[in-house]
């Protein structure tokens, strides 16, 4: 591991917490050091306070802060001498610790303090650096990890046993400081946690942190357990959406709500769960309880976090019994699943929560396999896992309780996504807190949001083919299918039934209504997968109750569509699957509609534009987001007890009327 130090950067931080920021920003972007909001530093700074009195501040990384994109206002400032009494207690507990940190800071603005913030407070040095590394872990979680981290370091670090974080932990690391630290101290190794190291400066400090990382990355490198062989391949991908769909429902239902479910088939995932030993390396635990602590955002289980399914089948016999036990007091879904065939799964609440969950076992399987290769994987005991999981509990409590949106942890698709209503129904959706998949023939698709919930694929849904691919490409990104709006559809320009050719209406008939035939089709075996029940919203047209002349093709196959999808509600029922129907009109804020064509309309009616906009009874336009909204809603509890209804959204109109 080298030091990221760079004079010339650094120059431009020219203060003290400058400093701070910049070099906590070095180690946020390795993500064997730290990884999501985990690792902390600080740096004590002395000032006047508005009555003139000079104080000693503890600038502590604040919760919900990344240290890899930290900034100045990212550092809690503490007092350091209320921080240092606190320390002469006999006992603090957690929402005690948080409530004294929060009220001695020296402003009201500040992010929460971290926990470890009276650690580093008696520490004496003025910069301290606190990460998770995974070199440090595979070889403190080994069954002599303390004998070779001895071996590693000799006097340049102390060495904390393993106790949970907490206020006993900063004072057990103070008592053996100022008893064993010496004048080659660097640092401190806190067993099966990970490390600490400071120093005069930001860059003293910072690249100690990277001399010990780097001595017990050359170690591992020494015992042959640095490089690790990773497969040619990943999983295979074959076709396995409905089972990936079925392992989704079930942890779902374990956890009582619907989650995210991210299949992760690469290469190195792949090595892994194909191990002889996966059995029992991947049943010892979290690597640090930093990777349960972070389950104040992905409340994984911790003993439930490395859940191991040969098939998930035996994996549900096996686990979902403790949802019963009293003690366990979070919702007893795992929130990794690994499985030789699917690869690894890893659950969340939103698509980033699972990809959170991804990543911490992503360098848990790191660790583990180095420390293997060490001659054996130890990770924290059942009980020390409790006590985490415990604590977590605690600070999930003093937390801002907001309920969670509407579509939290479920999966949408929208076909014709790229723009007008589609657009608009994948905006409506993701702001609902789902996960959304857009499917459009046009290739813009792709990019249209860059955001973890969401996924644009190019896809023509007359082609099974393509769409059956996109379906596997939903439920390996989501687990699943809660949510399908059938929005693409095509209006030929205006043409008589005289002058209608057969190409012309077969092509019509193919996009709006063969096409949609179809995704119901391949869609119903996810839909009646879904946790809280699938949802079908069908975007019709005003056109099937009011058709209007020369849209005979249009008219006919958005009629045929609307029956279609009344004959599903009948049918679908039995799988708790509701399906309704949209039927809106005059929407002009789609493509079709430029202001030329628009104009032109309008004057054909001998109207203004404005005029035409909105000729209807409420005289009102209506917009692609207003059938978005309805859409969306009509895929919610409002409508829980309504299937195969159709509703205009036009504005009102007197021969729908
Ligand atoms: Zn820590």
């Amino acid at each position: 591991m080298q030091s990221l130090w760079n004079d010339r950067e650094a120059a431009g931080y020219q203060s003290d917490l400058a400093q701070r920021v910049y070099t906590s920003r070095l180690l946020g972007c390795d993500k064997s050091l730290v990884l999501y909001g985990g690792g902390n530093t600080s740096v004590k700074i002395r000032e006047r306070n508005l009555v003139g009195d000079d104080e000693d501040i503890l600038y502590v990384k604040g919760s919900g802060w990344d240290l890899e994109f930290i900034e100045e206002a990212g550092f809690a400032p503490v007092r350091v001498a209320h921080l240092l009494k606190l320390a002469q207690l006999k006992a603090l507990s957690d929402p005690q610790i948080v409530n004294e940190l929060v009220t001695h800071m020296t402003r009201a603005a500040a992010p929460a303090p971290s926990v470890e913030a009276i650690l580093h407070a008696l520490l004496p040095h003025k910069y301290v650096d606190h990460t998770h590394s995974d070199a440090v872990l595979a070889v403190t979680n080994t069954s002599d990890g303390e004998q070779r981290i001895t071996e590693i370091y000799g006097d340049k670090v102390v060495i904390i046993p393993y106790i949970m974080p907490g206020f006993d932990l900063a004072r057990l690391c103070a008592e053996l400081f100022s008893k064993r630290a010496g004048k080659n101290t660097i640092g401190m190794v806190l067993l099966k946690h990970g490390v600490f190291s400071f120093g005069a400066s930001a860059r003293e400090s910072y690249e100690r942190m990277i001399e010990l990382v780097d001595l017990a990355e050359r170690y591992l490198e020494r015992h042959g357990a640095w490089h690790l062989r990773h497969a040619a391949n990943g999983v295979s991908k074959a076709a396995r959406r409905v089972e990936i769909a079925t392992l989704r429902q079930q942890i779902s239902r374990s956890a009582g709500n619907p989650l995210i479910l991210a299949t992760h088939q690469d290469a190195r995932t792949a090595s892994f769960v194909r191990r002889a030993d996966i059995a029992t390396v991947s049943q010892r635990g979290p690597a640090t309880p930093d990777h349960v602590i972070r389950t104040k955002r992905v409340p994984m289980l911790g003993r439930d976090v490395d859940g191991y399914a040969q098939s998930y089948r035996t994996y549900f016999e096996q686990y979902a019994p403790r949802a019963k036990e009293p003690k366990t007091m979070h919702d007893p879904a795992p929130r990794v699943v690994l499985d030789a065939k699917l690869g690894m799964c890893a659950a969340g609440r939103t698509a980033k929560d699972a990809a959170i969950a991804a990543s911490l076992y992503a360098h848990t399987m790191d660790v583990i396999e180095r420390a293997t290769l060490l001659g054996g994987y130890q990770a924290l005991s059942a009980d020390a896992i409790f006590d985490v999981e415990y604590w977590d509990l605690e600070q999930a409590k003093l937390g801002k309780a907001g309920g969670p949106p509407l579509f939290a942890g479920e999966v949408a698709l929208v076909t014709g996504a790229a723009s007008g209503i589609g657009k608009a129904c994948v905006d409506a959706l993701l702001a609902r807190g789902a996960a959304v998949i857009g499917l459009d023939i046009d290739g813009r698709i792709e990019s249209l949001h860059q955001r973890q919930d969401f996924l644009g694929i190019r896809c023509d849904v007359t082609s099974q083919p393509e769409t059956v691919s996109a379906l596997e490409n939903t439920v390996r990104a989501y687990g699943g299918l809660d949510i399908l709006v059938l929005n693409a559809g095509i209006f030929p320009g205006g043409t008589a039934i005289a002058a209608l050719d057969d190409e012309a209406w077969r092509k019509v008939m193919s996009v709006n209504l063969d096409a949609n035939l179809m995704l119901l089709r391949e869609c119903h075996p996810l839909l009646r997968l879904a946790p809280r029940g699938g949802r079908v919203a069908v975007i019709g047209s005003k056109n099937v109750p009011a058709p209007g002349p020369g849209a005979a093709a249009y008219s006919a196959s958005k009629a045929a569509l609307t029956q279609i999808a009344r004959v599903a509600a009948l049918e679908w029922g039995a799988d708790n699957i509701r399906v309704n129907t949209l039927h809106p009109d005059a929407v002009f804020d789609t493509g079709i509609w430029s202001d030329e064509v628009l104009a032109a309309r309008a004057a054909h009616y001998g109207l203004t534009v404005e005029q035409y906009r909105k000729k209807n009874v409420l005289k009102t336009e209506v917009t692609s987001r207003d059938v978005a909204e309805l859409a969306a809603e009509m895929c919610g509890p409002l409508f829980a007890k309504t299937t195969g209804a159709q509703l205009p959204v036009d504005g009102g109109n007197e021969r729908v009327i």
